[in-house]
């Protein structure tokens, strides 16, 4: 993390974190172009970096703390900072895409959840109610309420639908840094945790896993999957606390648009 100091944004700085969170979007929207079955996960990342460069961009990830790529790829039970790799996605997987980007001096850092092909209704299940959870503690990303109403907001969410919330990571703040003070845990309780004030951009990130709550990291350094092997999802927003509704910066519509065609 970027030190403990919170740095409440400006509406210049805000407008170049939008600008970096909408690149994000884009180049996401790109790798959904291309994902299908066959696909690696190496070849998006390719795609991604190119979109990134492209549009006078840096690929935040690439080499933050010695990470390999440009996306963080997790595949089914992986749950977050899988590296890609050349095996093909096959039919019935899905694929958290995680993508960062560094532009004008602001990183914008989204993440969504890919299906390949045609999915059990199990998994639709839990992709949508983990988007879900996203909305909801976006929701509570409002001036004057607390970090642990946005934390109540995916957990109650996901756990009344039976599913695990991952507690060892969390959403961050977002601005000159990719990860900065506070933390935004994916669990809490209402009414608890530091006061939210207008300016603060946040990454809010639910991990939400169909089994147990439990994660393990595997040997190569960064990958973290769940502890039984079941599924896992992952949507990510960039928000801005603002007074009574929160403004998103990042987006999933161009990527939705590709989907839906
Ligand atoms: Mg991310
Ligand atoms: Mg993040």
């Amino acid at each position: 993390m970027g030190g403990r100091k919170i740095y409440y944004k400006t509406e210049e700085e805000i407008d170049l974190l939008r600008e970096s969170s909408l690149l994000v979007g884009r180049t996401l929207a790109e790798v959904a172009k291309v994902l299908k079955p066959g696909v690696s996960t190496l070849d998006i990342d390719k795609v991604a970096e190119e979109c990134i460069r492209d549009n006078e961009g840096v690929p935040g990830f690439l080499n933050y703390n010695g990470f390999p790529n440009s996306l963080c790829t997790s595949v089914n039970s992986q749950v977050v900072h899988g590296i890609p790799n050349d095996t093909p996605l096959e039919e019935g997987d899905i694929v958290s895409v995680d993508c960062g980007v560094l532009k004008n001096g602001f990183y914008g850092d989204s993440a969504y959840t890919f299906t390949i092909g045609e999915v059990s209704d199990e998994i639709k299940k839990l992709l949508r109610v983990t988007k879900e959870s996203l909305y909801l503690a976006i929701e509570q990303a409002v001036a004057g309420n607390r970090m642990g109403d946005i934390g109540y907001a995916v957990q109650h969410h996901a756990e009344s639908n039976g599913y695990g919330v991952v507690r060892e990571l969390v959403g961050h703040g977002l601005g000159q840094n990719l990860h900065e003070a506070p933390e935004v845990p994916n669990y809490g309780r209402r009414g608890n945790g530091m006061k939210l004030r207008e300016g603060l951009v946040l990454a809010i990130e639910p991990m939400i896993n169909m089994g147990v709550r439990q994660v393990k990291q595997l040997n190569d350094g960064w990958t973290i999957k769940t502890a039984d092997n079941l599924p896992s999802a992952h949507f990510e927003h960039d928000v801005v606390v603002r007074k009574g509704k929160a403004e998103i910066l990042s987006t999933f519509e161009y990527i939705e648009e590709v989907l839906n065609k």
